[in-house]
């Protein structure tokens, strides 16, 4: 048997059986192997009656005493059973003639079944059963535990014992041993093949107490997937090394020119990044960085300081935003700074008028245009440029692989445009590690001086009043606040309502203050007059959705109010938090909740009060919520992952990094192999 064949070349599968594994990922025969047990049920051993509980999954062997139909609710064959010990009874809710008729009063039975504990006493609602004239002989029956495959609809666990019968017997042969003995050894772990035997029909004794697979032998498989995803990412790096770009000039002059017109000196840490970036943007090999710096860092200088060398290098280069606030500040602040140097900015939005959109793609086609800022609506269909040389990203994380790879598809033909990707959200070493080992990374790990921490508050929603009197304090004594109102729901018709309502609400309570509001259903003009006030300072209170939740900047605003902060994540709490304490002035965040507060919730508001660290905040979200969410649509489904998960099995991953370097030295033979054993179903390998 080929391992790679369809499952449909195995017996009792068709293609509608076919169409439903499927769905859960399995087509080929080594995908079967690779669909391991959830768990495993002991049919070794016969269990008395008298010592089943409810809950358990256990075998019987007894005698049927009697059977007849029971019309309650629902009309069942109820079949009474004894052994030595008890009695108990078997309840169907389907069953034909043929079966009641073989469930005859003197004949035996063997049983496997959950014990429930019914009105009767114990019994077990269609449980697996085989009626005979004689003692059955258990001991033969099952040698080894007996699996239970995930499944789903339409495909029972006996489907699942017969297909893996047959792959086991006839493909694991076939299963290529790809880990060189050296490294096996080292580890003392078992060859693939045995390893997956063991996991699909485990020995009794070798099973863990939790009944789960057997640890070292999943531990094998862990490994090596690890190992092949680890590897799959360094194959990305060196294609993309040989891939060419256009390399960019030296720009020191402009830069020197802006950076002289700002009223700070750059901190350190922002000085070593832009040095990073600009080393890989002199070299015609496509750059892939990702800067990481906590929410105030400074991180938008250091893009203009970028966007500055494609600018002398006669090419085009694109800034794109998650939101349309972001966008627009972004647009405000690049054009502040760089149209004293003579370059131009030009918009482009989803919400823009079509005229306007039509002169700002025609300007990207021809070239005229050298810099553009804008949201997702850059990497749509129709936008084309002339020379785009540089894509700048920022918050990345609100941003999908796919979406990265359709800008990067509009660069020259044969080149490849240069990328950098901004987030606030870091990602803790070992996952970088694992699942960034195609991007350099560089760390803004350093605030601009004279920065406060933000002193964090938790009040519960009783205290309202209170808390409306404080702020009505700070707002005239020249503070500016924001009091931003999520809701969980993520529709922005009701976000909306919910701030508009709390607005009127606070400017009712607080005649003698300037309230405002600003939310995303507004249009992008309004928006920006409002967000323009609020900086001028006409405005003392902005209320606001979580549009105001990334890069929004207002040095001056020191007072945060959040509303049902319970409700939400770790991270995202640290980004709203980040909108005050930019400035020089102490900053306080008051995060409110509403009702009792559960466990969970508690833990993750006294975490908040407790730091302003975004990397230690950023792991506890990691062990709170896990990687697939933190990391946005990166790889959906725990990072594409069949059986490692990276908080469980993080152990492994500077031991992967180290086995890979040295296969990448060595064994250069077994990774083509590895990597298409386990990522070819992973989208993202096929199409870069
Ligand atoms: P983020 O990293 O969150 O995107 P920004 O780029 O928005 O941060 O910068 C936050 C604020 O700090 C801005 O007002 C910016 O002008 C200011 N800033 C940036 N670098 C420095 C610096 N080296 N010294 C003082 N202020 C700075
Ligand atoms: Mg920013």
């Amino acid at each position: 048997m080929d391992i790679n064949q369809s499952v449909t070349s195995l017996k009792g599968v068709g293609p509608a059986i076919a169409a439903k594994m499927e769905k859960i990922g399995v087509s080929s025969l080594q995908d079967v192997l690779f669909h391991l047990p959830l768990r495993y049920v002991d049919k070794t051993t016969v269990t008395p009656i008298r010592s089943l509980r409810h809950g358990d999954s256990r075998v019987v062997v007894g005698q049927i005493d009697g059977a007849q139909i029971a019309f309650g609710r629902r009309r069942s064959l109820l079949v009474g059973i004894s052994d030595d010990s008890g009695h108990m009874l078997i309840r169907m809710f389907f069953f034909s003639r043929a079966q009641q008729r073989a469930l005859q009063p003197g004949k035996w039975v063997w049983l496997f079944g959950e014990a429930r504990l019914g009105a009767k006493g114990i019994e077990m609602i269609h449980p697996e059963y085989r009626v005979s004239e004689n003692i059955p002989e258990t001991q033969t029956t099952c040698a080894s535990l007996t699996p239970i495959y995930p499944s789903t609809e339409g495909v029972s666990q006996a489907v699942w014992m017969k297909i893996t019968d047959q792959v086991l017997d006839g493909a694991l042969d076939d299963v290529q041993e790809l880990l060189p003995s050296s490294v096996l050894e080292q580890f003392d772990m078992p060859q693939l093949a045995n390893a997956l035997r063991e996991i699909h029909r485990p020995a009794k004794a070798s099973l863990d107490d939790e009944g789960a697979i057997p640890a070292d032998m999943r531990e094998r498989l862990v490994f090596e997937e690890l190992l092949a995803q680890h590897l799959g990412l360094r194959q990305l790096r060196e294609q993309r090394e040989n891939k060419s770009a256009v390399a960019l000039d030296d720009a020191a002059e402009l830069q020197q020119t802006f950076l002289s017109a700002l009223p700070f000196d750059l901190t350190s840490a922002q000085q070593r990044v832009a040095k990073e970036i600009s080393s890989d943007l002199e070299r015609d090999s496509p750059m892939n960085r990702l800067v990481q710096g906590d929410v105030g860092s400074g991180k938008t200088v250091v893009a203009a300081l970028a966007l500055l060398k494609a600018v002398v290098s006669n090419g085009q280069a694109a800034l794109m935003a998650p939101t349309e606030l972001l966008a627009e500040q972004h647009l405000k602040n690049i054009s502040h700074w760089f149209e004293p140097l003579g370059i131009q900015v030009a918009w482009l939005s989803g919400k823009q008028k079509k005229s306007e959109r039509q002169a700002v793609l025609q300007g990207l086609q021809s070239g005229e245009f050298q810099l553009v800022v804008g949201t997702h609506a850059l990497f749509q269909d129709g936008v084309e440029f002339d020379r785009l040389l540089l894509i700048i990203i920022d918050e990345q994380h609100r941003f999908g692989v796919e979406q990265r790879l359709a800008l990067r598809n509009k660069g020259l033909a044969g080149k490849q445009p240069h990328q950098l990707i901004m987030t606030a959200t870091p990602i803790p070493r070992t996952l970088a590690m694992a699942f960034y080992a195609d991007i350099d990374v560089s760390s803004i790990d350093e605030l601009p001086p004279g920065r406060m921490p933000v002193e964090t508050v938790v009040v519960s929603d009783n205290r309202r009043p209170e808390l409306i009197g404080r702020v009505r304090e700070a707002c005239s004594g020249g503070q500016q606040t924001y009091w931003v109102c999520p809701l969980i729901d993520e529709s922005e018709v009701l976000q909306a309502q919910a701030a508009t309502d709390t607005a009127d609400l606070l400017a009712k309570e607080m005649p003698d203050i300037s309230v405002a509001l600003v939310h995303g259903r507004m249009k992008p003009a309004e928006k920006e007059s409002v967000m323009q006030r609020f900086r001028d300072g006409e405005v003392q209170l902005l209320v606001a959705t979580t549009v105001i939740e990334v890069g929004v900047d207002v040095p001056s605003a020191s007072l945060m109010v959040i509303e049902n902060a319970e409700r939400l994540g770790l991270s995202q709490l640290h980004q709203l938090r980040g909108r005050v304490g930019r400035g020089s002035q102490k900053s306080v965040c008051l995060l409110m909740y509403h009702g009792q507060l559960g466990q969970n919730a508690k833990q993750r508001l006294t975490l908040m009060r407790e730091t302003n660290d975004g990397f230690e905040i950023a792991r506890k979200d990691l062990e709170m919520r896990g990687p697939g969410e933190m990391l946005g649509t990166r790889q959906t489904g725990e990072l594409g992952l069949r059986i490692a998960n990276v908080i469980r099995d993080q152990h492994w991953l500077p031991v992967v990094e180290r086995i890979a370097g040295e296969l990448l030295r060595d064994h250069r033979d077994v990774i083509q192999p590895l990597t298409k054993r386990w990522l070819a179903h992973q989208e993202v390998y096929g199409n870069v």
